[in-house]
């Protein structure tokens, strides 16, 4: 039994790896040809719009808005399929920089938005700084993203000490998710709108989740609809690494 058990969940593990190589080796060799693809119809856009008739433009149009959006899927996906394969590179880190930075890097979104985003008395922990700036910048990035019809989001980090495990809590006072929703939203291609509402991929939830769960921790949401959403994530004080 226990011989069988062993098995099964070597098999398990490879399967996993293979897709987890199959997710990168794809979307990374896809790159290329997309970028081929992207600038030449970019290129016949710029050159021959308006030269041929109101159909061919609006076919270009159709082309160059495809190829730009496929070219962002496949940088998520591989941003995605980077935080298992990567070596985490764990040193002490000021979470209180690593928010910083993160809102620095969504500098453009906030300030047109009119956005706020509040912190203070974060703590330093044993972690990988550049996979803790994807965490906080994918929670930023939804919480403006997902904010009230001509409202500004003001969204609140803040932390608490749990003893073995600190608790953080990204606060937002946008739409807000239906519980019935709140574990599936973690799972990747994800989403509960359409394009045409709200942009997106479904994919940075699930980022948020493999680097919480690569540090040994968990994730989880508390939210109300029309209220707004607080995602929450634990992170152990000792580094407990995890990979899957
Ligand atoms: P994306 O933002 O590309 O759609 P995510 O994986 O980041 O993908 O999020 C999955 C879905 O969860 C979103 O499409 C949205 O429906 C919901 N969601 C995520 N964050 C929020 C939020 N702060 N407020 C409301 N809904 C959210």
């Amino acid at each position: 039994m226990e011989d069988e058990i062993r098995a099964h969940s070597e098999m398990l593990l490879r399967s996993n790896a293979e897709l987890e190589r199959f997710a990168y080796v794809a979307s990374h060799d896809l790159q290329e040809p997309l970028r081929m693809v992207a600038s030449f119809t970019q290129l016949l856009s710029q050159r021959y719009s308006g030269r041929l008739d109101e159909t061919a433009d609006r076919y270009i149009g159709y082309a160059v808005d495809g190829a730009k959006r496929m070219q962002h899927l496949i940088s998520e996906l591989l941003a995605y399929s980077r935080v298992n394969s990567k070596e985490l590179d764990v040193n002490p880190t000021d979470c209180n920089a690593v928010v910083s930075t993160a809102v620095r890097n969504l500098g453009a979104a906030i300030e047109e938005s009119g956005s706020a985003v509040l912190w203070s008395g974060l703590p330093v922990l044993l972690a990988d700084p550049g996979q803790l700036t994807l965490l906080f910048q994918n929670l930023l990035a939804n919480a403006i993203k997902f904010r009230r019809r001509n409202e500004s989001a003001r969204v609140e980090i803040s932390a608490e000490d749990a003893g073995v495990e600190w608790v953080f809590s990204v606060a937002d006072n946008g739409i807000g998710i239906e519980p019935r929703h709140a574990k599936k939203i973690f799972q990747i291609f994800r989403r509960l709108h359409s394009r045409g509402e709200y942009p997106g991929t479904g994919i940075g939830l699930s980022v948020c989740e493999k680097v919480v769960e690569r540090h040994g921790g968990r994730i989880w949401l508390d939210s109300e609809p029309g209220v707004g959403s607080t995602f929450r994530f634990a992170l152990p004080k000792i580094k407990k690494e995890k990979r899957g």
